[in-house]
């Protein structure tokens, strides 16, 4: 059959499985060798090298997601992170990023990128203008992330590819907030797609993975960087990844209803101020959104009115977790300025919209009634 035509439930489902041509079992076997036969075969299979049947098959069910040639699948999204990185940037380039990134990212940008003699700069903003005048002769990457962490703002996706396209600059994107089920950036041109596999893909809150999704030619040459430093993903967890994926369409769609679902619940609540979702009609860039995702995600973050504590709030409830990570099946808050924007002053907080107020809500599957049985007992406690 046709792969390439398959619908989005079948390619999760299927796609990249291996067959048990042995004892006939329904799911893919695990192959937990590092060591493999040398004379006569055609490949020279190394855990390292990215190539165990069970990392170059799920590899394929990543590049069918995201509409790529290829895929490579890391030990965490940072690992694929670094790798992209340190492929296209060396001694003497400069990075253009978006100015707010997941917290990791930025500590690598900062903290790691100078002892390469990288050099980098966050943009002002995210219009594609903003972009533009990052950009120095000696740019080779342009990176965005959207929608972004915390306040879901929305970069053009095609219009930063075409940017690139322009100024013969590559562009890659963290696509892990909408998954691949809510947004395929190589279809707006973009160059490399990156994922923390720990979040949407791996999806129960029990894996540390990443992946990067290009051509052929891209991936080619981020493997020949990849091998060196040794991030790849242990077999063990390629294959619990792959079983996590079968549902990773039915998980996103159900966590994008209920999110819109409860942004527009909250958008009405009296002792709500603000909602952060890009389906919310309100969103500066709804009609931008629409364009560019199937679907606006799982993720919002919203801030309670003035005189209620969003801590006291978060402490209150019973159902949702409160917790550092997001996309799991079950729902998780978060104060962004107690975690991944703690490191910065309260002024660089203000700077960039992050009150104490602010509340990430990362939306499971559970049932609608009772998320919004838990946020209204929450508040009733604190009032
Ligand atoms: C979690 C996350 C990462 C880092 O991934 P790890 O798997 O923790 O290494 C990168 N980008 C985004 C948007 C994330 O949420």
């Amino acid at each position: 059959m046709n792969q390439s035509k398959f619908g989005i439930n079948t390619i999760c489902t299927h796609v990249g499985e291996i067959t048990d041509e042995q004892f006939k079992g329904a799911v893919s076997p695990i192959y937990v060798s590092t060591s493999y036969e040398f004379d006569g075969v055609d490949v020279k299979r190394y855990p390292r090298y990215f190539n165990t049947p069970n990392q170059e098959h799920l590899a394929k069910k990543m590049a069918a997601l995201e509409h790529t040639e290829a895929a490579l699948i890391f030990g965490s999204g940072m690992a694929a992170l670094s790798a992209l990185f340190l492929t296209f940037l060396k001694s003497g380039d400069h990075l253009v990023v978006q100015n707010t990134l997941y917290g990791g990212a930025t500590h690598f940008i900062r903290e790691e990128l100078p002892k390469y003699g990288i050099s980098f700069t966050f943009t002002d903003g995210y219009e594609v203008s903003d972009f533009e005048a990052a950009i120095k002769p000696n740019t080779k990457l342009i990176h965005i992330e959207t929608p972004s962490n915390p306040l879901l703002t929305i970069t053009d996706i095609a219009g930063i590819a075409e940017l690139g396209k322009t100024h013969s600059i590559l562009t890659s994107i963290d696509n892990t907030f909408a998954s691949p089920i809510n947004q395929n950036p190589i279809d707006f041109g973009i160059d490399i797609i990156m994922h923390s596999a720990t979040k949407y893909l791996g999806g129960h809150s029990d894996i540390l993975a990443g992946a990067l999704m290009a051509s052929d030619e891209l991936i080619g040459q981020i493997w020949h960087v990849a091998k060196n430093f040794g991030g790849n993903l242990s077999d063990h967890t390629v294959w619990l990844l792959e079983r996590s994926m079968k549902t990773l369409a039915l998980r996103v769609k159900r966590q994008t209803k209920n999110a819109r679902k409860l942004a527009e619940y909250l958008d009405k609540h009296s002792d709500v101020k603000a909602v952060y979702y890009p389906g919310l009609k309100s969103h500066p860039q709804y009609k931008l959104a629409k364009l560019q995702m199937q679907g606006f995600g799982g993720m919002m973050s919203f801030e309670l009115r003035d005189g209620l504590d969003a801590l006291k709030f978060q402490k209150e409830l019973k159902l949702i977790k409160s917790s550092m990570s997001l996309a799991g099946v079950e729902s998780t808050m978060l104060s962004p300025s107690l975690t991944s924007h703690a490191l910065l002053s309260q002024e660089e907080r203000d700077a960039i919209g992050i009150s104490d107020q602010l509340i990430r809500f990362s939306v499971g599957i559970e049932s609608r009634k009772d998320l919004k049985a838990d946020i209204e007992q929450a508040i009733k406690n604190i009032l």
